[in-house]
């Protein structure tokens, strides 16, 4: 059965908090919205680990624009109908579809440590 949320809040700076009918409250942080993405390429078709980019090559070590990571943000948040989220991220990324099912099931893993 498809759980509901009661209460959503967003940060964008900071991830999502949300209060569930059935009394369970999860804290989202950014990181862990972004590291569960639900979108096909995230998750990985295939088993692939998503790609790293050159970050572990030291061969261009003299380009300093390499080392620059902005820090994780939400650009916005959009609902889809009435079950589930869409996250815009600050680095463009915006397929993934945050079903609440998908994020009450997060809380679930949450709570158990
Ligand atoms: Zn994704």
């Amino acid at each position: 059965m498809p759980a509901d949320p009661e209460h959503i809040a967003i940060s964008k700076s900071r991830g999502i908090a949300i209060d569930w009918k059935d009394g369970l409250h999860a804290d989202y942080p950014l990181a862990l919205l972004r590291d569960e993405c639900p979108c096909a390429t995230c998750t990985g078709a295939h088993g692939t680990p998503p790609e790293r980019s050159n970050y572990q090559g030291t061969s261009n070590a003299s380009n300093p624009f390499q080392l620059f990571k902005p820090a994780l943000r939400i650009n916005s948040v959009e609902p889809i109908g009435n079950y589930a989220l869409r996250i815009y991220w600050n680095d463009n990324h915006s397929t993934g579809i945050y079903t609440w099912e998908f994020l009450h099931e997060l809380a679930g893993k949450l709570s158990k440590g």
